[in-house]
């Protein structure tokens, strides 16, 4: 009943597509660094960009 239950809780189902996401992105890196934190990347890494879109993204999921 996986399905249902994420139906009832849209939320949790946000939450855990944005931690999917974020996998997915790291494999978007330009600039061949290493390393989750987007400090280090290229000022021009797409990485580095996704990360800070989807910060903004959960902060204004918590404000709700
Ligand atoms: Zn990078």
């Amino acid at each position: 009943m996986a399905d249902l239950d994420r139906s009832i809780h849209p939320d949790i189902h946000e939450i855990d597509d944005v931690d999917v996401l974020i996998g997915q992105i790291v494999a978007s890196c330009g600039c061949l660094t290493k390393t989750p934190e987007p400090k280090y990347h290229s000022t021009d890494c797409r990485y580095r960009h996704l990360v800070h879109r989807l910060e903004e993204l959960r902060h204004t999921n918590v404000r709700l």
